[in-house]
């Protein structure tokens, strides 16, 4: 692997410059009144990032799957229903986390490569007439599939059926990246991370707790010690958290915040859906198909790459690393072997994005798949020139 070179992966991805060195700071006294400093404009910035007036933020030193955990044993008990459809990796993992914990998961069992099934969700709500369900969980973007679910379509569903569960969403692959507006959908837990759109190291399980989800505190009882967002709701009253918070990324996460607004978060969700479709227009060219079904499940974020019968496409992946020092993602679950995907989210150019295409049309050449030279860089440049901005901040 080179250090020279970008990384495909879908997080953790490319960190800039100025974060890696907000993140390396000098040791300073958590309890002093500088951490607050730190710590209040990085809830202030992840609020806004949400589109949430009404959350509350709470930071943890986790990853997404720690936020997973803050959502469910936060809000809800043993025994309780949750309502989640299967249709990747990721949300497969959630659910596995519900069963866990001692949660009844109705599993709506969906194909990978569709998008969540707002209409079954509606359905199965409508005939719940005792309100058992609690809560729904939605996973924004499956990171395994490339495919990006419509979560204001789950929101309907809920007030379609007239039904009063909490809706969770898991935006770890989407927030900072793609639009998510926590407040306008309805969003009661929305769980991220710090490696993905934020452009930092692993490190922090980033949740927004809507004021429905605050009051579920009261009544919830599944264990929770680390993750109780109680004690750090104290905590950050006191400027503090109730153990030794992690500095560093905090301090990265306000600058993020700071880089992401002030490019703008409509601009930063234009360039990823533009270097994205430079990225599906390559695809097309080389004759390959994406995971996601159709069109408008089309991921801003990941594309999940569908290689011939009988080609493991998990070798594109390791001959990538190998002779050319460049990581692209292999296939998870139930495709894998049968895709590789490229991320492009985070700090990422067109000019990168292209240095990917072109390392990827190298390998499988390499490979011996059908792929004529510069094809599908071709038709990257092409959309690029024809919708390029001026530089963005972010990337810098
Ligand atoms: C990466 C990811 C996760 C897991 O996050 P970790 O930070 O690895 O714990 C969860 N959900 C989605 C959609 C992801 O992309």
């Amino acid at each position: 692997m080179s250090f020279q070179n970008p990384v495909f992966i879908p997080g953790p991805t490319n960190m800039p410059e100025v974060l890696r060195k907000a993140v390396d700071m000098p040791t300073l006294d958590h309890r002093s009144p500088l951490f607050g400093q730190i710590l209040h404009p990085a809830i202030e910035g992840v609020k806004q990032v949400l589109k949430s007036r009404t959350a509350q933020v709470f930071i943890f030193p986790s990853t997404g799957t720690g936020g997973w955990e803050t959502a469910l044993t936060n809000t809800l008990s043993p025994g309780d229903h949750v309502l989640a459809a299967r249709n990747g990796m990721f949300s497969q993992r959630w659910i596995d986390m519900c069963n866990r914990h001692g949660l009844n998961v109705s599993v709506v069992q969906t194909p990978w490569g569709a998008g969540l099934p707002a209409d079954r969700y509606e359905e199965i709500l409508t005939a719940d007439k005792g309100h058992r369900i609690k809560a729904v969980l939605a996973t924004h973007n499956e990171t395994a599939t490339g495919v990006r679910s419509d979560i204001a379509a789950v929101r309907r569903a809920l007030d379609a059926a007239g039904h009063p569960a909490m809706l969770f969403v898991d935006g770890v692959s989407s927030i900072a990246s793609m639009d998510f507006r926590m407040d306008e959908w309805g969003v009661d837990i929305a769980v991220t991370g710090s490696q993905k759109g934020f452009m930092l190291p692993a490190g922090l399980a980033i949740v927004g707790f809507s004021p429905r989800a605050m009051a579920a505190l009261e009544t919830a009882s599944l264990p929770r010690t680390f993750f109780d967002v109680r004690d750090m709701a104290r905590g950050y009253a006191a400027n503090a958290y109730p153990y030794t918070p992690t500095v560093g990324l905090l301090n990265g996460l306000k600058l993020s915040c700071d880089m992401l607004l002030g490019e703008g978060l409509e601009a930063v969700f234009a360039r990823h859906h533009r270097i994205a479709e430079g990225v599906r227009r390559a695809v097309n060219a080389w004759g390959l198909k994406l995971c996601a079904q159709s069109d408008d499940l089309h991921s801003d974020t990941v594309s999940a790459i569908r290689t011939p019968e009988g080609f493991d496409a998990t070798d594109i992946v390791t001959h990538a690393a190998q002779k050319y020092g460049v990581a692209f993602g292999v296939g998870l679950g139930e495709v894998a072997g049968r895709v590789f995907r490229i991320g492009h989210l985070g700090s990422l150019t067109d000019v990168m994005a292209l240095s990917g295409l072109a390392t990827a049309e190298m390998v499988m050449a390499d490979l011996g798949l059908d792929i004529r030279l510069g094809s599908g860089v071709a038709a990257a440049q092409e959309h690029y020139r024809s919708s390029a901005a001026a530089p963005a901040r972010a990337a810098a």
